[in-house]
């Protein structure tokens, strides 16, 4: 019943390569948020050409937001002969910077075995790119379907998505009934659902001492010293109770399918960023620490900072002197969309269909933009799958197959001949 859709997909091989490739040659590293609005253009002409209205929408005043840097998205959407639901495939333009260790030129886009390398080809540009080709396909075959289809590529998403996502969420671009189902091709694999990820909690944690003569630390207090009582209590208490608390999320890598947390900085005492630098003379008066914990579904927020304002509160009774500022620095409740949802359903059956086996059902470790979607747009049918694999991102000679590409278009083509067609074929 897919076999019309299946050829068309097949017939625009090609483009999809040429389309991913020019999307990874606009070099949209964030921060600082580079080259954005010319990739956003290109990607508007690519949609007119495939008859979508465009639009391009600037996160005018969100963080980074400068006239250098203009966080600009594009949002397209093509309406059917008559009215029904609408299906949006989001996509972030944006790439990590490229770091080290490169064998190619990340943004020359070389083909080689089956496979289009550079920064960005797996998040996400190929995927992307997969959207754009299902949406090619699926028009052409079912020129007379009811309802519309949208296809965004915004800003932001590895700096938190404020610029992109979150400001298009506020101006209803991601609520009914605008739209009713939500697909970002992120790099979760040709065939696997990802339904939701886990919970966020960044917070600064700093300790206060008291300034003093290095020779005679005992006339300051050394908020350093307070700290490592901290990293202490953490180490003996923290992290062992952490280890234990398992979820029910298929979280993937499995390792993280329990609560985690990482210590992402520590800075402490005078700075010594003077070059060729100074060592710092005093007892310092100032220590802070940047924690990253990863929370379940089965925890409660309230509870997750609890465990370490208990851990400091504690402190404050058994060390002299001490004391502390506990600041929140991010806050994202976990999300997980039920597996009976229609997109979830929908995008489950192409995956039956083109590889003749079930979907796993995952959970991203970190968080992407369903939780605008979820949050501010309040809209629940929203999914992550995309080709590419998880692992490849943001490392060196980051790739993207071509055939996983060709495959997980078909998935989405048949994904909209569900959602719009009920599946008729
Ligand atoms: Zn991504």
């Amino acid at each position: 019943m897919d076999e019309k859709l299946r050829d068309a997909i097949e017939k625009r091989r090609d483009d999809l390569i040429t389309l991913t490739r020019e999307l990874i040659r606009f070099p949209t590293i964030n921060p600082p948020g580079e080259a954005y609005t010319p990739c956003a253009e290109y990607l508007a002409r690519r949609l007119q050409q495939s008859g979508f209205e465009t639009q391009l929408i600037r996160g005018v005043g969100t963080p980074g937001d400068t006239d250098r840097f203009p966080r600009t998205n594009v949002v397209a959407r093509f309406d059917g002969r008559t009215h029904g639901q609408t299906v949006h495939f989001n996509s972030h333009i944006d790439v990590v910077d490229t770091g080290e260790g490169w064998t190619v030129d990340p943004f020359e886009a070389l083909v080689r075995d089956g496979k289009i390398y550079g920064r960005g080809a797996c998040d996400m540009k190929g995927g992307l790119a997969a959207s754009i080709v299902a949406a090619d396909a699926f028009l052409a075959v079912y020129p007379d379907f009811r309802g519309a289809i949208e296809i965004s590529g915004t800003a932001d998403e590895e700096s938190g998505g404020f610029g992109g996502v979150a400001h298009l969420a506020r101006l209803g671009y991601f609520s009914k009934p605008r739209v009713d189902h939500v697909i970002i091709p992120e790099p979760l694999d040709k065939d696997r659902i990802c339904l939701g990820h886990r919970g966020v909690w960044w917070a600064e944690i700093e300790t206060r001492g008291e300034i003093a003569h290095g020779s005679m630390p005992f006339l300051g207090d050394c908020a350093i010293r307070h700290m490592g009582a901290v990293i202490e209590a953490f180490e003996k208490e923290l992290f062992p109770a952490l280890d234990l608390k398992q979820t029910a999320m298929p979280v993937v890598p499995e390792g993280a399918r329990r609560s985690t947390m990482n210590i992402n900085s520590v800075h402490g005492g005078q700075t010594e960023d003077f070059k060729p630098g100074l060592p710092s003379p005093n007892v310092p008066d100032s220590c802070r620490l940047t924690i990253d914990r990863r929370f379940l579904l089965e925890e409660d927020l309230g509870e997750v900072k609890g465990e370490v304002r208990a851990i400091l509160e504690r402190l404050k009774g058994e060390r002299p002197k001490f004391d502390y500022e506990l600041r929140d620095v991010m806050e994202v409740l976990p999300t997980m969309t039920e597996r009976g949802a229609p997109v979830v359903t929908a995008v489950a059956e192409g995956i039956r269909a083109v590889f003749g086996k079930e979907p796993a059902y995952v959970i991203s470790p970190g968080t992407y933009d369903q939780k605008h979607v979820a949050r501010i747009g309040h809209l629940h049918d929203c999914i992550a799958y995309g080709p590419g694999r998880l692992d490849l991102a943001h490392r060196p000679d980051e790739w993207v197959g071509i055939s996983d590409m060709v495959e997980s278009a078909k998935v989405m083509a048949i994904s909209l001949d569900v959602l719009l067609r009920g599946g008729r074929g």
